[in-house]
């Protein structure tokens, strides 16, 4: 197939998918051997999905709002970030702005 991002050739690979870092499993996938995009196919895609939601990774990243507290924002993490985390009441965590558009929050 052709890449519909840079139009380039594809090849048939078997990948390794991670989400959030875990390792989701190895699958097969056309990559674009000029831009390295990764396309799977509708069955793949779904294979992912179900692995995904086994391993409790489907849909943990989520938009929250801001909330404001006394002279702060608040941001609430939601339950499954914080179990996947790990993380407990009264812990600390580093947060780091990486850009304008993007903070971190080191554990
Ligand atoms: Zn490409």
């Amino acid at each position: 197939m052709k890449c519909v991002i840079c139009n380039g050739k594809t090849a048939k690979k078997l990948v390794e998918h991670k989400e959030f870092g875990v390792l989701v499993g190895r699958f097969p996938a056309e990559i674009c051997e000029k831009c390295e995009e990764t396309y799977y196919s509708e069955e793949i895609v779904e294979e992912i999905q179900k692995k995904s939601k086994e391993l409790g990774l489907f849909g943990l990243a989520r938009k929250v709002k801001i909330a404001e507290l006394g002279n702060s924002i608040a941001i609430r993490i939601p339950k499954e970030i914080s179990e996947f985390l790990h993380l407990k009441k009264g812990e600390e965590v580093l947060l780091v702005p990486e850009s304008k558009r993007d903070l971190h929050v080191q554990i």
